[in-house]
């Protein structure tokens, strides 16, 4: 059978039959909710607290009630919104925990934050293999840190431009690798595939699928 592209992490709406992943849906304005989403509160829509309670007993609750394997995005920037750094920091570490219980997989959205996620995560003694660094861009060092620990890389666009991740890219283990479309059309994945094969050297798409059934396993038992 041929294998489906994986595309770990991505936002419009998916009508193709051989590209498979974690669609992220905005809970608060969409609610068509499938069991192969992720919803969270994005380090972005942090500027109330109020709202951010309400907002979080709304995401439980359709979590549990959708039995949905992932949360996501959630993270920390410290570009857009960074003003509210302190809102941001509370409820990633809220969204954490409740992951953890759950068992959920984790969608992690990191600008400038690479180090002080790793901090919290090893602060909370939460173990990393169940951890998606979303649209990674930082460096070797990150890289091979967050892969030593069991956690996932996901690359998007930003992997077709620029050489200083595509070396990145080379050296990281293909075990602890994704590709996404994020924002972007969905078709973009095929050109994903075949430039991180290119790099490689070999046909990544078999081992990305083997990424994507120990990551959904690990989740479902
Ligand atoms: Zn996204």
């Amino acid at each position: 059978m041929t294998k489906k592209f994986i595309n770990i992490h991505y936002h419009p709406e998916n009508n193709s039959e051989d590209i498979v992943g974690l669609r992220n849906i905005d809970f608060t304005k969409d609610l068509r909710i499938a069991k192969n989403c992720s919803i969270g509160l994005h380090p972005y829509d942090l500027k109330n607290r109020i709202k951010a309670e309400q907002d979080l007993i709304i995401l439980k609750d359709l979590i549990i009630k959708n039995d949905l394997i992932a949360i996501g995005e959630i993270g920390l920037d410290r570009i857009k919104n960074k003003k509210n750094f302190d809102l941001q920091l509370e409820f990633f570490e809220k969204q954490l925990f409740f992951a953890h219980e759950r068992n959920l997989i984790i969608i992690i959205h990191a600008v400038k934050s690479y180090a002080d996620i790793l901090n919290i995560f090893k602060r909370l003694k939460i173990p990393l293999e169940k951890v998606i660094f979303h649209g990674f861009n930082s460096s070797l060092n990150m890289a091979q840190d967050i892969a030593s620990k069991g956690g996932y890389l996901s690359f998007g666009k930003v992997l077709l431009k620029s050489e200083k991740l595509q070396k990145v890219f080379k050296e990281i283990s293909e075990k602890q690798i994704f590709l996404e479309t994020d924002e972007e059309p969905l078709s973009q994945i095929y050109e994903l595939y075949e430039l991180a094969s290119k790099i490689k050297g070999f046909n990544i798409k078999e081992i990305i699928n083997n990424n994507y059934q120990r990551i959904i396993a690990s989740v479902e038992q």
